[in-house]
């Protein structure tokens, strides 16, 4: 059975001011079982992330400051929240969201969390609304239960994996992979293993032939024996920051793309969800639900 991670604490709570988009966090899963996409039995709840195991990825001054809230201010405004005890727990509850579904995907191949993909965290600060880096954490804790021994990090949300590349890069068993808007946040873009940066205007038949052939040739290449796919949905043509124009369909290709490729090799993956700023909501939730759907069909 396919596993998707979520908790109410998601959505909630929310800071002033941010009530959208992250309401998607509580219409996802809405969706998905309304449109008997997914019974409530494949939803698994994750409790908060042990602080050994975010230490294996950040600084032990950093998560103080978080568990202590006491980020200055210039730290709170990287991030983009006001600290709080609710936001530090929320974060340690999506971390853990997705080293569960590390270990779902590992005996079924692919699992899913309604949350994460926090990729603008490093190790000794956050920015861009992340605070933990979700997919760093799962990978080294991976790593140090020697349940992988080579993780590809598929990040194809329109913004730069910065955090994950900075925190991988002397890390030869994980390689990272990111497409992403050239003229986009994080302005300041750190190096991948693997950077395409994309044109403003990147339709769906550049990007989906870009992503099959560096894919196709990431998985010969570096012959990963596990997968984490960020699937930020903010490359739609709606987004309000994305800049690029892949249709609704082309998104969906995109996860197609993504999940047959990584089925076929037999490498397990984890899917967060990552960005979507589209002005009405509906299409941020209908482009991640493509992303479950995709997900089911291939794995089911
Ligand atoms: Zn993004």
């Amino acid at each position: 059975m396919v596993h998707i991670a979520w908790n109410p604490i998601y959505a909630h709570p929310l800071p002033e001011g941010h009530r959208f988009p992250m309401i998607k966090y509580e219409l996802i899963p809405e969706q998905l079982l309304h449109e008997g996409v997914i019974i409530p039995s494949q939803l698994i709840s994750p409790l908060p992330c042990d602080d050994k195991v975010i230490l294996l990825t950040h600084d032990k001054i950093y998560l103080d400051k978080l568990d202590h809230q006491t980020l200055s201010e210039r730290e709170q405004k990287r991030i983009g929240f006001p600290q709080s005890p609710a936001l530090t727990l929320r974060e340690k509850v999506i971390t853990q969201g997705t080293i569960d579904c590390c270990v779902s995907a590992l005996k079924t191949g692919v699992a899913l969390n309604v949350a994460g993909g926090t990729h603008h965290a490093f190790a000794d600060h956050g920015e861009g609304f992340c605070l933990l880096n979700d997919f760093a954490v799962a990978a080294n804790w991976l790593l140090s239960e020697k349940l992988a021994q080579k993780i590809l990090i598929i990040d194809l949300d329109v913004h730069q994996g910065n955090g994950t590349a900075k925190i991988f890069e002397n890390e030869p068993a994980v390689f990272t992979f990111s497409m992403h808007g050239e003229h986009n946040y994080p302005f300041h873009k750190e190096k991948s293993d693997l950077d395409i940066p994309l044109k403003d205007g990147t339709d769906d038949n550049t990007y989906l032939s870009l992503l099959e052939n560096n894919l196709q040739q990431l998985i010969t290449v570096v012959k990963p024996d596990f997968a984490f796919f960020l699937s930020g949905v903010d490359i739609l043509e709606t987004d309000k920051f994305g800049k690029l124009k892949v249709t609704m369909e082309g998104c969906r290709q995109r996860d197609r793309l993504v999940y047959s490729t990584l089925h076929l090799s037999k490498i397990p993956c984890v899917t967060a969800m990552g960005g979507g700023y589209s002005a009405d909501v509906r299409y941020i939730v209908e482009a991640h639900c493509n992303t479950f759907k995709e997900a089911m069909r291939t794995y089911s």
